[in-house]
C-alpha cells in the first residue's frame, strides 16, 4: 500500500501529514478513530480524536495526556494534509477520518455501524477515492434484526428470569455497548445493577450528556440478598468468574454480533444470545461501500481475503487486504 496511507511497523501512517492513525505503539502524533483498546494505544506524544470522543479517550489514556480534538466536519491542516473527522455511529465519539491531499480523498472507517444508537452521533457517508474499511462481518449470513426487536426480546427475557427467581446477567462490552444496552432495556421492569468497568464508563458518558437510567455498582454495600428483580450488565469476561457467584440462580445473555451464529452462544455456555453489534452487517457493508464512490478500497478487521475477493469479482473494484494486526471486539 502506498500513496496517502502507508503501513508502518507502528500501523497507519500518513507520510505528507508525518502522522500516525490508530497506531498499535506509542508514537509521535496519534489521530485515533475511537478509544477501543485496538484502536488507541497509550503513550503516544499528542492525540487528535472528535470533541466527542474526548472524554472516552481521555478516560483511557495515561494521565495529562495531551489531546486536541476537532468537532465533526471541522477541519484541520496538518502538514499540508486536510483532516477531518466524520461520525462513525459505532461508539461514543467514534470518527471516520477523511485526508485531502493533492486532489485525493481517503477515508479511514475506524469501526462503524450503520443501526440506531441514541449513545453517539449517527454515522455519515463521506463520499472518497481511497475508503480504507473494516469488514468484521464481511460475510453474507451476517444480516442483523431491528434493534427495536431485539430490546423487546432482552425486555421479555428479564421479566421471565424474575418470574423464574432467576438474575439476568447480560455480557457486553463494557466501553460502548454496555452504554447502549442500559439506553436500550426499559427500565421500570426492575434495577439496573454495573459491573465496575461498565459503570466507570457510564459516568463517563452521562458527564458528556448521554441520558442513561439509573444504575448501581455492584459492590459489598450496595450487595442484594435476592438479586432476581434485577439486570446486571457486565463484560463477557466476567463470565464464570467468582463475581458471577453472588448472582445465583442466573440466567445470562450475550449482545454481540457473533451471536448471529448459534453454536457461538452454545460454545459460551450462555442461555441467551442477542444479535446485537456495533458493527455493520452485510447488506449495510455493501451498501457504504457503494455510497462512498471509492474505487480503491482496503479491507480490515475480519475475513479480508475473501471479502476483498468479493469487491474485486462482484463489484470490480480495487480491493485488497490491508495488512494490520486486527481485533474483534464485536
Ligand atoms: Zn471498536
Ligand atoms: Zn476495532
Amino acid at each position: 500500500m502506498d500513496g496517502l496511507l502507508t503501513v508502518s511497523d507502528d500501523g497507519l501512517y500518513c507520510p505528507a501529514g508525518d502522522f500516525h492513525i490508530d497506531p498499535h505503539r506509542p508514537v509521535q502524533r496519534a489521530v485515533v478513530t475511537h478509544a477501543h483498546g485496538d484502536h488507541a494505544a497509550r503513550g503516544s506524544e499528542h492525540y487528535l480524536t472528535s470533541a466527542e470522543g474526548e472524554g472516552v479517550l481521555r478516560h483511557r489514556m495515561l494521565d495529562g495526556a495531551s489531546i486536541q480534538t476537532l468537532s465533526y466536519g471541522e477541519t484541520l491542516d496538518i502538514n499540508g494534509v486536510t483532516v477531518s473527522l466524520h461520525p462513525a455511529g459505532h461508539i461514543r465519539g467514534s470518527a471516520q477520518v477523511r485526508l485531502e491531499h493533492g486532489g485525493e480523498v481517503w477515508v479511514v472507517t475506524g469501526d462503524y455501524k450503520v443501526a440506531a444508537d441514541r449513545t453517539c452521533t449517527p454515522f455519515e457517508l463521506v463520499e472518497c477515492d481511497v475508503f480504507i474499511t473494516e469488514c468484521t462481518f464481511g460475510l453474507p449470513i451476517y444480516r442483523w434484526p431491528d434493534p427495536a426487536d431485539v430490546f423487546e426480546k432482552i425486555n421479555r427475557w428479564w421479566k421471565k428470569n424474575q418470574e423464574e427467581g432467576k438474575t439476568s446477567v447480560l455480557f457486553g462490552y463494557s466501553l460502548g455497548k454496555a452504554q447502549r444496552l442500559i439506553a436500550g432495556v426499559d427500565p421500570s421492569i426492575g434495577p439496573i445493577y454495573c459491573h465496575g468497568a461498565v459503570q466507570k464508563m457510564n459516568a463517563v458518558y452521562r458527564e458528556d450528556g448521554v441520558d442513561l437510567p439509573p444504575t448501581t455498582y455492584v459492590s459489598d454495600e450496595n450487595a442484594l440478598d435476592d438479586w432476581s428483580e434485577a439486570l446486571v450488565v457486565a463484560p463477557s469476561s466476567a463470565g464464570g468468574s467468582r463475581w458471577m457467584q453472588r448472582f445465583d440462580p442466573v440466567s445470562t445473555g450475550f449482545a454481540s454480533g457473533w451471536m448471529r451464529i448459534r453454536g457461538n452462544k452454545r460454545r459460551r455456555s450462555l442461555d441467551r444470545g442477542f444479535v446485537l453489534s456495533d458493527h455493520l452487517d452485510w447488506p449495510n457493508l455493501n451498501a457504504v461501500i457503494d455510497g462512498t464512490g471509492a474505487e480503491t478500497i482496503y479491507v480490515t478487521h475480519g475475513n479480508n481475503d475473501s471479502f476483498a475477493r468479493w469487491l474485486n469479482e462482484e463489484k470490480g473494484l480495487d480491493a485488497r487486504e490491508l495488512p494490520l494486526r486486527s481485533q474483534y471486539d464485536g
